[in-house]
């Protein structure tokens, strides 16, 4: 298959890209690693006028850390974290979770900021950052802005982005202290898309009660989706089996999967119960190990 014809900028500078998205007025689009714009291209479900590469910014691509917590640039590869020290320590959950996305190959060009701009519903790192309550910085022609994970997964493939806007930076915040994590998903077969996939974010108080739990399941919405009422089930409480059972069924009610070819609704609803009693048992061993 071969896509519809557009045109093509390279720029160099983040300047020059921003100044490229705003003449084009929403008629083009970024291209990260293409790893899902160009078989959307090749199979047209995507035909954008104009590409607007961004492989040519070297000034997106870092992994640093400081008060704020870990700081990725929207350009780092998928693959450059997985392997970083710096990103271990400082987001264990994203460490944690990028060898569940497809395969070697597609991380060495695959990107942060275009996995979670992409904001497919079955993908990790929407999920987990909204776990972790990561701050997304974007940028356009018209200022800078910082937007919650809470507030940018708005539906199916959509984001709080504007068509011209860039996301330029991923803030992960440092752990509290006696913070626990885990992420867990199961798929037909390693790499594939999961049909479920939790990722979950637990503290404790010095009582041994959970004081904060954000608990985000991949594949069962239109994209990430936070379990509000199951978290605060935990909240204030002493995190014993049966609790985290019930938060966990608590999950299973909540939710509202789709149903397809891969599994049916009522798996998924199965399946995101057993991997958030899995994931938030692991993430409350964590916590304690931690305190
Ligand atoms: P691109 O494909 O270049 O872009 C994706 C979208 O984001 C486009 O609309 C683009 O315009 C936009 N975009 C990109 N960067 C920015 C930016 N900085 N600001 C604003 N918009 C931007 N992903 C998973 O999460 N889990 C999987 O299991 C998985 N399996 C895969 C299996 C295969 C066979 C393939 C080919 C891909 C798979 N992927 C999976 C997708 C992969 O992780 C992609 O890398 C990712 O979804 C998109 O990142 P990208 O850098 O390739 O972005």
């Amino acid at each position: 298959m071969k896509p519809a014809a557009f045109d093509y900028h390279r720029p160099t500078t983040l300047d020059e890209a921003l100044d490229r998205l705003a003449e084009e007025g929403g008629e083009a689009k970024p291209l990260a690693g293409g790893q899902s714009l160009i078989p959307a291209m090749n199979f047209r479900l995507a035909r954008p006028a104009v590409l607007v590469d961004l492989n040519w910014l070297t000034e997106l691509a870092y992994i640093r850390s400081d008060a704020e917590g870990l700081r990725i640039g929207a350009m780092t590869r998928q693959r450059s974290v997985e392997t970083s020290d710096l990103a271990r320590r400082a987001a264990p959950l994203v460490h944690e979770a990028l060898p569940f996305i497809a395969h070697a190959q597609i991380r060495n060009r695959g990107t942060i900021g275009g996995s979670i701009a992409h904001a497919d519903p079955a993908a990790e790192l929407p999920a987990v950052t909204l776990a972790l309550g990561a701050t997304f910085r974007a940028q356009s022609r018209a200022g800078a802005r910082a937007i919650a994970a809470d507030a940018f997964f708005t539906g199916l493939f959509t984001t709080a982005l504007a068509p011209e806007e860039l996301l330029v930076e991923i803030v992960v915040p440092p752990f509290p202290p006696a913070s626990g994590w885990a992420f867990t998903e199961m798929a037909r077969r390693h790499g594939d898309y999961a049909l479920a996939g939790v990722a979950a974010v637990v503290t404790l108080d010095s009582d041994g009660r959970c004081r904060a739990a954000r608990i985000a399941l991949l594949s069962v919405g239109d994209g990430p989706v936070l379990a509000r009422a199951a978290a605060a089930l935990l909240e204030a409480q002493v995190p014993t089996p049966e609790l985290i059972r019930a938060a966990a069924d608590r999950v299973s009610q909540d939710i509202d999967p789709p149903g397809d070819i891969h599994a049916s609704a009522a798996y998924r609803r199965h399946l995101s119960g057993v991997l958030t009693r899995r994931g938030l048992t692991r993430a409350f061993e964590r916590a304690r190990g931690a305190a």
